[in-house]
């Protein structure tokens, strides 16, 4: 069986590897560097920038924990340099994993021809074809930039360029609260530039909880972030000497750049979709049946260009599923229980259902919650912010979870499970959670769903 895929992100590089692994003969179509937005400039960059922020907040908290660190400063061009080598680590790892599994890697732009063949205009110039019996479409997502936004990549600028800037802005702007508006927020006013979010919905993220906003709320007013919800941006103008921000309230902010990052689109442009009849639902999202395969027979699609969570762990999942389906398996149930996790200090993680969901939808449920502060790991660590709630259903069952708080993004992969499984919060709640850990947390929101928490 031959397979091509366009698209090395992690929903097409995962699929690469599985369906080499399953005996096809793969080739990967790939314009820039192995990895995609993830690895590029997206999870793997930001997470490698907010791991010096990190660094540097301990360090100048040092003299709590009895240590003295006189001289701590932060070089922004240093940690960009220290992300750039981060990424080119996992970007060799890839191109080693494509070797070994013998999954044949072309640079160059792809575009379907028919249902068997791709055109690809190779980076050294040259143009090959290469026809399959099966295709996988996982050309991943761009960042939306509104034309009254003025993007132009140096004063109004998306996270593309904000992952790559030497120098801290004095002030930026951020159009959008959710999560990258939140984590790029956090990293660079702790670089020092003074930031303010503009957020038209009455909290940052907003699809989580009000008291999961709440708590980061709380850190971003500690450090000065300034968060301007239920406001939105009409426009912007570049101008000399920075950007002016007009407001939908009709207030005028100025600053030295505007971040826009108010979501991300499908990206399917050049793949010739409309030629051979590939449905695109009006978002520009790629239509798939529940085995990810397109309205053309053979001619699958994962990842950002498909309406599904865009998350590089939802993409690989996808993109593993996608190469089984193609290799005959019929796999689905790819959704069942997506975790959200966002990296800023503290961290929040989600699953499952919200109570604002929960409420909204009149299912019956219960909650437990565990506050940190009441914890021996958290005040080992100093870190006492934050919380631990979980929902349950009439049958005890969790279907959802939110942790604000220290490593909240590791913790959720038991409640990820719970709600993947259908655990309930008495079995769950047995299990024994080393001590001192942070996931005794999670235990003792279990013991409060029935009121049995002992530390509470
Ligand atoms: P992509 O990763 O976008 O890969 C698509 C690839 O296709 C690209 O390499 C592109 O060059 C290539 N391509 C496009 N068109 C063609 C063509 N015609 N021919 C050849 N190649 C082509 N998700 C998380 O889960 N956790 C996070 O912490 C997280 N942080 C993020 C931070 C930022 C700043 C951003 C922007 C995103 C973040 N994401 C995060 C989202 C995550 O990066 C995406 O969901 C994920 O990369 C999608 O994977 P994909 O394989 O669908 O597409």
């Amino acid at each position: 069986m031959k397979i091509t895929i366009i698209g090395a992100g992690p929903g097409g590089y995962e699929a690469a590897i599985m369906a080499a692994k399953l005996g096809a003969e793969v080739t990967v179509v790939e314009k820039n560097e192995v990895g995609g937005t993830c690895l590029n400039i997206g999870c793997i960059p930001t997470k490698a920038l907010l791991a010096s922020a990190d660094v540097l907040t301990t360090s100048l908290e040092a003299e709590k924990f009895g240590v003295f660190n006189d001289h701590t400063t932060a070089d922004l061009k240093q940690i960009v340099e220290r992300k750039d080598k981060v990424v080119a680590g996992l970007v060799k790892g890839i191109e080693f994993l494509f070797e070994s599994n013998r999954v044949n890697l072309v640079h160059g732009i792809g575009k379907l021809i028919d249902s068997k063949t791709v055109e690809v205009k190779r980076n050294d110039g040259g143009v090959e074809t290469l026809v399959s019996d099966k295709i996988l479409l996982a050309t991943g997502s761009v960042p939306v930039c509104p034309e009254m936004f003025h993007y132009d990549g140096k004063k109004v600028i998306t996270s593309t360029e904000a992952l790559a800037l030497k120098t801290p802005p004095k002030s930026m702007i951020i159009v959008g609260g959710g999560v990258i508006g939140c984590e790029l927020g956090q990293f660079f006013s702790r670089m020092g530039t003074k930031v303010t979010i503009v957020e038209m919905a009455d909290q940052i993220l907003s699809t989580e909880d009000e008291s999961v906003a709440k708590q980061l709320l709380r850190q971003f007013k500690r450090e000065k972030i300034k968060v301007l919800t239920s406001n939105g941006v009409a426009e912007v103008e570049v101008q000399d000497s920075g950007v002016v921000v007009t407001l939908t309230d009709g207030k005028t902010l100025e600053a030295e750049m505007v971040l826009l990052s108010i979501g991300r689109a499908s990206f399917s442009k050049g793949l010739n979709l409309e030629a051979l009849g590939i449905k695109v639902d009006p978002q520009g999202h790629i239509e798939v049946d529940e085995s990810l395969e397109t309205s053309v027979k053979g001619i699958y699609a994962v990842g950002d260009l498909i309406n599904t969570p865009f998350l590089a762990h939802v993409a690989s999942k996808e993109g593993i599923i996608a190469a089984e389906n193609m290799l005959g398996k019929n796999k689905t149930g790819v959704h069942k229980a997506i975790p959200r996790c966002v990296y800023t200090d503290p961290q929040v993680a989600a699953v499952g259902l919200t109570e604002k969901d929960v409420q909204k939808k009149g299912i019956p449920y219960k909650t437990g919650s565990f506050d940190f502060r009441a914890l021996g790991k958290a005040k080992i660590i100093d870190k006492i912010q934050g919380q631990v709630k979980i929902i349950v259903d009439e049958k005890d069952v969790v279907i959802g979870a939110s942790i604000v708080g220290p490593e909240a993004t590791d913790l959720l992969a038991e409640l990820t499970m719970a709600v993947h499984l259908g655990l309930t919060a008495e079995v769950l709640g047995d299990v024994i959670h080393p001590h001192p850990t942070l996931s005794e947390a999670i235990m003792e929101a279990l013991h409060d769903v029935h009121g049995k928490s002992i530390n509470k």
